[in-house]
């Protein structure tokens, strides 16, 4: 790219978070935030926001990492990082690509809203449902939290309460088993709502398994947690439904562009929880890659207090 750059700035962020997930309740989220300095002047931020759960590198080592750079940075250099850190991949490039400038993010950007795990749904939903929603609205409500005999009965009340022509994303995070998958498959076929599942987020560990069901669904199945690298996005190259892409952990962004721009699946866009400027850095460089509701939060995660 002709220029050299400096790291100008690498700053440690903590906050408090209030996730629960099929992996139990998330507290805090940790991350990087980073400035790269141009010869010319232009400053660009990036973010490291690692989930070592979805394969990543842990923040230790993300640090290790941005330790060991040179003080003057190529675009090169960069690019040396290994694919073992794809989160740092993805800061360091982000905040060269931002320090060239980035596009300016359309103002009607659809958003997919995350409703509480468990029964906190039902009350939520009223809310959500009033919050500004697009047509059409869709949801996301996390699974594999609880028994399934409970998730039954709040999820047939959970139809009920969603808006005419509104979408539901269900996220297990790989934690059904087959029976489960196959039970909760069986039960949207018969009462007749396997349309308003959007999909079914990674119910399984095994894509393997999960791809034998998938052929034959009468819900899309998308592959989330197995994919969360570049190179596992290639080994899965032609799965039968959506793909969830988290931008933040899948390694530098100009690879992922090259590499989405020839899938043919539907590209669902995922936060991997950053803060909400990393969350504009993410979306500037990739919103123009999926036309489905994005799985991201317009107002943050968390409260960024200092
Ligand atoms: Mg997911």
């Amino acid at each position: 790219m002709g220029l050299d750059a400096e790291l100008v700035d690498l700053a440690p962020y903590r906050y408090p978070l209030n996730l629960q997930t099929a992996h139990g309740l998330w507290t805090h989220r940790e991350g990087l935030r980073l400035s790269l300095r141009l010869d010319d002047g232009r400053e660009g931020y990036g973010e490291i926001a690692p989930i070592p759960w979805f394969g990543t590198e842990t923040l230790e080592v993300a640090i290790a990492i941005c330790g060991q750079l040179p003080r003057r940075l190529t675009w090169d250099t960069i690019h040396c990082v290994p694919n073992t850190c794809p989160a740092t991949q993805f800061g360091l490039e982000a905040a060269w690509l931002a320090a060239l400038g980035l596009p300016d993010l359309p103002l009607t950007l659809r958003y997919s809203q995350l409703l509480p795990a468990g029964a906190a749904a039902l009350t939520a939903m009223p809310n959500a449902s009033l919050n500004g929603s697009p047509n059409p609205a869709t949801f996301k409500w996390k699974i594999g939290v609880y028994p399934w005999s409970d998730e039954q009965v709040w999820l047939a009340e959970l139809l009920h309460q969603l808006p005419d022509s509104a979408r539901l994303r269900l996220d297990a995070n790989a934690s059904l088993s087959r029976d489960t998958l196959l039970t909760l498959l069986d039960w949207l076929d018969q009462s007749g709502q396997a349309h308003t599942i959007e999909f079914i987020e990674q119910p399984l560990a095994d894509p393997a398994q999960m791809l034998a069901i998938a052929q034959a669904a009468p819900v899309a199945i998308a592959i989330d947690e197995s994919i969360s690298t570049l190179a596992s996005l290639e080994r899965w190259r032609d799965w039968p439904g959506p793909l969830v892409i988290k931008p933040a952990i899948t390694g530098f962004p100009s690879h992922l562009r090259q590499r989405l721009q020839t899938c043919h699946q539907p590209i669902i866009l995922s936060s991997a929880l950053e803060t909400r400027r990393g969350q504009r850095l993410v979306l500037a460089l990739t919103h123009d890659l999926s036309e489905r509701a994005l799985g991201f939060a317009p107002q943050g995660w968390f409260r960024e207090t200092a």
